[in-house]
């Protein structure tokens, strides 16, 4: 393997992503026909959304699931024409522009709706396509239980005028990573029992939809007729052990060129505030990423690097710009390859390693990673000599 080609990048493997997808399109689908909606939204959790997503529909993802509808038509100007939802909607969004574009958009209110509707009755034969969101028991978005009826009566009222046509009706899990949560099973009741009033209001989505990840992963109850996946595609954990299990593969690998290394005497601080004190005479090298490309500041003194086939601690608090490891006595010349994280093949820190050192989840980690960082896409299919993630 070469070393990266810049200062810090991240590497993307797009054959990583596409083998996820295929997985858990098998996985879902073990017990009869479940759409898969890839989820990627915030620039495909730190993956490059556009890249994602063209790495998931090849690997016959059905749906594409993002957050607001900027979003979307990101997707759409990128060239993507296959079935895709989004459900943020701000005040004052452009739904017409979503409409023409084709993008299926949430309601989570009648107010919302009657927006919606607007837009749809200037727009051919079905008008616009709409899902509604029921609270279940997030209490977050979506329809509050008691204005259930409201919304799919004033749902179905547009449909038989032509101005909308609803195409799904979904929710979302509020604790599916802990799957014996008395939650999952109050929200899935409640789930069935919003579609029973949507059918009883004249209602007849396309699909019903209430699993992510972690709910796709470990819980085949929750399927109805599409599980939303964001983390699972990334090859991350949505729950404790269950990715390494089924055998998906993390996307993301972080590396860095190694700034220096020097030596350190016994009782020499290290970086701002010296709340790592050198306990021995002792060599560090330095990394230069901090937080202004991502890397969490709460991993000050937890985390841990890969350098020269082994792991080096953080010492001291993670800076802006850099960040200093402990070489154990070893002084490998600038320019040695540093691996910040990745699948973890070789033995380096994962998404994972890292979210636990800074007290986070892999979501969070990936997500903001970025910054000052230069992102590649490679396939590790394409061209095995990449430093995919392969194994
Ligand atoms: C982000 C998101 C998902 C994906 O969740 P994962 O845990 O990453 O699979 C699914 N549904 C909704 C509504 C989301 O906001």
């Amino acid at each position: 393997m070469t070393g990266p080609a810049h200062r810090a990048e991240i590497v993307v493997d797009v054959a990583a992503i596409r083998h996820n997808v295929r997985v858990l399109k098998d996985l879902v689908s073990a017990d009869g026909p479940v759409a898969l909606m890839v989820v990627v939204k915030a620039d495909g959790y730190g993956h490059g959304m556009v890249e994602s997503a063209a790495a998931a529909r090849e690997a016959g993802a059905d749906w594409l699931g993002v957050a607001t509808l900027e979003e979307a038509l990101a997707l759409r100007a990128a060239g993507d024409h296959g079935p895709l939802l989004c459900w943020l909607s701000a005040p004052g969004d452009d739904f017409a522009a979503a409409v023409a574009a084709g993008v299926e958009v949430t309601a989570y209110t009648v107010a919302e709706l009657d927006e919606v509707a607007a837009v749809g009755g200037a727009h051919g034969e079905d008008g616009a396509r709409v899902q509604l969101k029921v609270d279940t028991g997030l209490s977050r978005g979506g329809s509050p239980r008691a204005q259930w009826r409201d919304l799919f009566a004033a749902a179905a009222a547009h449909e038989r005028a032509g101005r909308i046509r609803v195409t799904g009706v979904w929710s979302h899990l509020a604790a599916s990573d802990e799957p014996a949560h008395p939650a999952n099973d109050a929200q899935e009741a409640a789930f069935r029992e919003a579609l029973a009033l949507a059918a009883d209001a004249g209602l007849d989505p396309d699909v019903t939809h209430l699993a992510n990840s972690a709910a796709a992963l470990l819980r085949p109850s929750s399927h109805f007729d599409l599980v939303r996946c964001g983390i699972a595609t990334y090859g991350l954990d949505p729950a404790p052990g269950v990715s390494p299990r089924v055998g998906l593969r993390p996307a993301m690998t972080v590396r860095a060129r190694l700034l220096m290394s020097k030596p350190i005497a016994a009782g020499d601080g290290v970086s701002y505030g010296h709340t790592w004190v050198a306990d021995r005479d002792t060599t560090v090298g330095v990394v230069p990423v901090g937080y202004g490309e991502g890397i969490p500041r709460a991993a000050s003194n937890s985390a841990s690097v890969w350098v020269e086939d082994s792991r080096r601690p953080v010492r001291g608090r993670v800076c802006m710009d850099q960040l200093v490891v402990d070489l154990h006595g070893e002084l490998p010349p600038p320019g040695t390859e540093v691996l910040v994280l990745g699948p973890g093949d070789r033995g380096e820190p994962t998404a994972q390693d890292w979210a636990e050192a800074a007290d986070t989840i892999s979501y969070e980690i990936v997500t903001r990673l970025g910054g000052r960082m230069v992102r590649r896409h490679v396939d590790s299919d394409a061209d095995p000599d990449t430093e995919g993630t392969a194994p």
